[in-house]
């Protein structure tokens, strides 16, 4: 395999979503030679969205894969390299890194890790034609455009339920459909969710179809005890069955038991706050979506893009 050796890069960036390319505006800010790794399904999930209305800075909101062309223009215009690849390989063994894309070998000093984590869907008849009108995977994105309608959660996670008590704050209904006869999500949301009198649970129930052409209006369910099957009328359908975080390629990167990166946080000597955004490995720093379950939003990936920069610019002056 081809090694890049005349391209040894200060910092290259996995992933080009809100996290990567907004690491990489940093990065190439700061003077360092950069390099985005962009994969060749570049910009995140907000590719697969339409009206984004809670991105700061757009009076009228802007549809998710404008918002992310704007993004990889800006990067690129400061002089950014983007690579329309996907790395098939990451090697945090030794220094210099050296992260496989493309067939090539390329060696840098620091890696900021932004690849993201993708929502798993329920893959069933309707659903991609659907996704964007009335089917989504994210409330506090699009519960907005669900003002007194009637909706549908399906999931008996942690996100299932919070995505329930967002939408229940403006949907008319909110019917958890779940699979089993109980909810695997902590007790603590479980109890604000069955305090919530808008909130109703349909046990036993795994959605088979969707319904609509245009618009969905409707999920065709089977019993999972008994196999009858029925139809419910819905005007939203929000999956909330868990994320799967893009890490298979990382080698030598501590994990937790789901697949996240660790994030780890390292103070100086004296105590202080050094890096909020280092891995197991030092020199490689993480971002987005692939450490974070909790927030999950566009402008927090940004925020966590610029923070994975600020560090590895201030590990990289005290490692030259
Ligand atoms: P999760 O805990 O893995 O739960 C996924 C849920 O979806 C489960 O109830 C599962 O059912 C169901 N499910 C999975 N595949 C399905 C399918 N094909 N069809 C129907 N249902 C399906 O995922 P999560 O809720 O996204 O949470 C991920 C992690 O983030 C967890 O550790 C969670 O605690 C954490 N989190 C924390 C907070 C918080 O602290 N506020 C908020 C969100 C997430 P079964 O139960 O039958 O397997």
């Amino acid at each position: 395999m081809e090694t890049n050796f005349s391209n040894m890069y200060d910092i290259i960036i996995l992933g080009s979503g809100p996290a990567g390319l907004t690491a990489g505006i940093y990065s190439i800010r700061a003077g360092y030679k950069t390099l985005i790794i962009s994969g060749t399904r570049w910009g995140g999930q907000l590719m697969l969205t339409t009206l984004v209305e809670n991105y700061p800075g757009f009076t009228e909101g802007i549809q998710g894969p404008d918002l992310m062309m704007n993004m990889r223009k800006q990067t690129e215009r400061l002089g950014c390299e983007l690579l329309n690849t996907e790395f098939t390989q990451g090697d945090f063994s030794s220094k210099p890194f050296k992260i496989t894309a493309g067939g090539k070998v390329y060696e840098t000093k620091s890696v900021i890790i932004a690849t993201g984590a993708d929502s798993i869907w329920l893959n069933v008849p309707g659903e991609l034609q659907l996704r964007g009108r009335g089917v989504s995977t994210c409330a506090v994105c699009d519960a907005f455009f669900f003002r007194g309608k009637e909706t549908v959660i399906v999931g008996g996670g942690d996100s299932a339920m919070e995505e329930a008590l967002v939408l229940a704050k403006v949907a008319k209904s909110v019917t958890i459909i779940h699979r089993r006869d109980a909810f695997r999500a902590s007790k603590a949301m479980q109890d604000r969710v069955f305090k919530e009198p808008k909130i109703k649970v349909m046990w036993n129930k795994s959605v088979t179809k969707y319904l609509g052409t245009e618009h969905v209006t409707g999920v065709f369910l089977k019993d999972t005890k008994t196999g009858e099957e029925s139809e419910f009328k819905t005007d939203g359908v929000f999956i909330a069955i868990g994320h799967k975080p893009n890490t298979e390629k990382f080698k030598g990167i501590e994990l937790d038991e789901k697949g996240y990166v660790v994030r780890k946080e390292v103070q100086d000597e004296g105590g202080l706050l050094k890096y909020r955004s280092a891995t197991s490995v030092p020199g490689v720093f993480v971002g987005g979506d692939v450490h974070d379950y909790r927030y999950r939003q566009a402008i927090t990936a940004a925020a966590f893009g610029c923070i994975a920069a600020l560090d590895a610019d201030k590990w990289l002056q005290e490692n030259k």
